[in-house]
C-alpha cells in the first residue's frame, strides 16, 4: 500500500492524495492550487493519475482549495464512486458551478488579449455547466456510518468542525490479512465556534494526515472576546463616519460574522449600522445553512428556537445583482459590508476596496488566513498602496484583524487534538501548510508526542506497511533482549540510554499487543 501526496505538501492549497492498494486507487480530496502564480499553474497541469484509474473520490469539505479540481476530474474520465457528505454535496452545488464561472471569465480576458495578439485562444480548465454536472454524481453519505466501500475498504466521515459539513476521514485497508488504519483530517476546526461542532476526537490510526495551516501560530483573540474586538471595530469606524469592509470567505466565516453581529444587536451593543452581504455566492451559501439545522451546535438551535435566527435578522441586507451591489459604492458611511472573495484577489469585494481604501475614515478588517501573495496578505503586511483593477489605490483606511474568526485549528488545538490519540500513529504526515510552520509543528509533535511527524515533498510517494503483524518470534526476541539489557543495567550505571531504548520497545509491544486484543 502506498500514498502520494498529489497537493497541499509543502503548501496549504491544492488538497489531493492518493491511496493506493493492491487493485484499488482512492483519492481523498480533489482541490484547486490557489495563491502565487507558480504554484496555480499546477491547476493546468494534467493529472499525476489517470482519472479513468481511480475508484473512489472522498471528499472531506467543499472548500476550493479541496473541491475545485473536481469537475475537470470528471471531465478527463473519472467515473468512480464520489462520496461526500450531505451538506457537502449542497455546498458543492452551488461553489463548483461559481468556480466553473470564474475560469470562464479569466479565459475570457486571456482571449481577449490573444485574439488582438493574433495567438493561440485558451479554453477553461471546466466551465459552470461542469461544475454543475459533476455534483449529480455524488453520493450523499451521513456522519459516524461505517460505510464499505467494498471488501476491503470501509470508510467514515466524522465532524471535523471546520464548516458546514466538513468530516475527518477514517479509512480502513485490508491487506494480506491485515487492516491499517488511515485517518485525514481534512481541514481541522477550533473549538468554540458558531454553529458547527466541535472537531471529533479520534483514538487510533496507523498513519495520520494532518493538516497544519497553523502549524507555528496561535490564534491572539479567543472566543470570549471575539465580539468584544468586532464590536469596537464597528464602533470606531461608525464614529469616524466611515465604512467597514470585511473581506470573508462565503463559506462560514460570513455566517459565522452574521452570528456574532446578531449577537451584538440583541445585546444592544451597537450604533444603527446596515449589514450588507455582498457576495451572490455567500448569499447562496447562508440558503444551505437555513437547510442544514441539523448540523448546528447546541447554542445556535437555542437561538433559532427563540426565533433570533442569526441568518435572518432584519439588519441584514442581501446584493444579488451586480447594480444591487453597485449601489453599495455610493454609500458614504454607516454600512458593513461582508464581502468575497475572503483573500482579496476576486470578486466584488475589489470594488469595495477601491472605494473605501483610500478613505482614512473606513476600516478594511481581516477575520481569515491570507495566503502569501494574495492582495489581503500585502494589505496586512502594511503594503501602502495596492493596483486593483488595472488602478492604483491609496491605503488610506484602517487595517484591522481579528484572528478568532478561524476556522482552523491552531498550533495548540492542533497538538490537543493529536495528544487524544490511545494507539499512536505510527507515522504522522503534515500536509496543508507552509514549509516553516510544519517544520515547528514536526518538531512539537516529536518532542512534546514521541510521533515521528514528517511532512512530504509535492508528489511523493510513501510506502505505508500494513497493521500490526506480530509473531511469537518477535515476542520471545524482544523479551530476551530485556532480560539482556537488565543484567547489563545492573552491573554497570551508565546503561541507562540503552535501557531507555528497551524500555520504549516493551511499550511499543504492548501497544501492539492491545491493538491485537481489541482486534481479535
Ligand atoms: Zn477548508
Ligand atoms: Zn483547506
Amino acid at each position: 500500500m502506498q500514498i502520494t501526496f498529489l497537493g497541499a505538501a509543502q503548501t496549504v492549497t491544492g488538497s489531493c492524495h492518493l491511496v493506493e492498494t493492491a487493485d484499488k486507487k482512492i483519492m481523498v480530496d480533489c482541490g484547486m492550487f490557489q495563491g502565487p502564480r507558480v504554484i496555480r499553474e499546477r491547476n493546468y497541469e494534467p493529472f499525476a493519475v489517470t482519472p479513468q484509474s481511480v475508484d473512489y473520490l472522498l471528499l472531506t469539505h467543499a472548500h476550493i482549495d479541496h473541491s475545485g479540481q473536481i469537475p475537470r476530474l470528471f471531465k478527463h474520465g473519472f467515473e468512480g464512486r464520489a462520496l461526500a457528505t450531505d451538506a457537502s454535496v449542497d455546498l458543492l452545488e452551488v461553489m463548483l458551478p461559481d468556480s466553473g464561472h470564474i475560469q470562464e471569465m479569466e479565459v475570457e480576458r486571456l482571449n481577449r488579449k490573444a485574439r488582438r495578439a493574433g495567438k493561440k485562444l485558451f479554453t477553461p480548465i471546466y466551465t459552470a455547466e461542469d461544475g454543475y454536472e459533476c455534483v449529480k454524481n455524488f453520493e450523499r453519505v451521513r456522519y459516524n456510518q461505517i460505510i464499505a466501500l467494498d471488501e476491503d475498504i470501509s470508510v467514515r466521515f466524522v465532524d471535523a468542525g471546520h464548516i458546514l459539513g466538513s468530516s475527518i476521514l477514517e479509512m480502513w485497508i485490508r491487506e494480506g490479512g491485515n487492516t491499517t488504519k488511515l485517518v485525514f483530517t481534512g481541514d481541522l476546526g477550533s473549538p468554540g465556534k458558531p454553529y458547527v461542532h466541535d472537531p471529533t476526537i479520534i483514538e487510533e490510526a496507523d498513519y495520520l494526515v494532518i493538516e497544519s495551516t497553523y502549524g507555528n501560530r496561535l490564534h491572539k483573540d479567543n472566543d470570549q472576546n471575539r465580539s468584544d474586538k468586532l464590536a469596537e471595530v464597528i464602533k470606531e469606524t461608525y464614529q469616524k463616519g466611515g465604512n467597514l469592509i470585511i473581506p470573508a470567505f462565503a463559506v462560514e466565516r460570513t455566517q459565522d460574522l452574521l452570528y456574532d453581529i446578531n449577537q451584538l444587536v440583541l445585546a444592544d451593543k451597537l450604533p444603527p449600522v446596515k449589514v450588507y452581504i455582498d457576495s451572490p455566492m455567500a448569499v447562496a451559501v447562508t440558503e444551505v445553512f437555513r437547510r442544514h439545522p441539523e448540523l448546528f451546535d447546541i447554542e445556535t438551535s437555542k437561538l433559532i428556537m427563540a426565533g433570533e435566527n442569526p441568518l435572518t435578522m432584519p439588519e441584514l441586507h442581501f446584493s444579488r445583482t451586480t447594480d444591487e451591489s453597485r449601489m453599495l459604492n455610493a454609500l458614504p458611511g454607516g454600512a458593513i459590508i461582508l464581502s468575497a472573495s475572503g483573500m482579496c484577489d476576486a470578486g466584488r469585494i475589489k470594488h469595495h476596496l477601491k472605494h473605501n481604501l483610500w478613505r482614512p475614515e473606513c476600516t478594511v478588517l481581516f477575520v481569515g488566513y491570507q495566503a502569501p501573495g494574495t492582495k489581503g496578505h500585502h494589505l496586512l503586511n502594511g503594503a501602502t498602496s495596492i493596483r486593483i483593477h488595472g488602478e492604483e489605490v491609496a491605503v488610506k483606511a484602517d487595517i484591522r484583524r481579528i484572528d478568532a474568526y478561524s476556522s482552523h485549528a491552531d498550533q495548540q488545538g492542533l497538538l490537543d487534538w493529536v495528544s487524544k490519540f490511545k494507539n499512536k500513529p505510527r507515522r504522522v504526515f503534515l500536509v496543508h501548510g507552509e514549509p516553516e510552520g510544519m517544520k515547528t509543528m514536526a518538531g512539537l509533535m516529536q518532542e512534546k508526542l514521541g510521533l515521528e511527524a514528517y511532512a512530504p515533498q509535492w508528489q511523493e510517494t510513501v510506502n505505508l506497511t500494513p497493521g500490526a503483524v506480530l509473531t511469537t518470534e518477535d515476542l520471545l526476541s524482544a523479551y530476551q533482549e530485556i532480560a539482556v539489557k537488565m543484567e547489563i543495567f545492573a552491573s554497570s550505571a551508565p546503561a541507562r540510554s540503552e535501557l531507555e531504548r528497551v524500555m520504549k520497545r516493551i511499550r511499543e509491544i504492548n501497544g501492539i499487543l492491545d491493538k491485537t486484543s481489541q482486534a481479535g
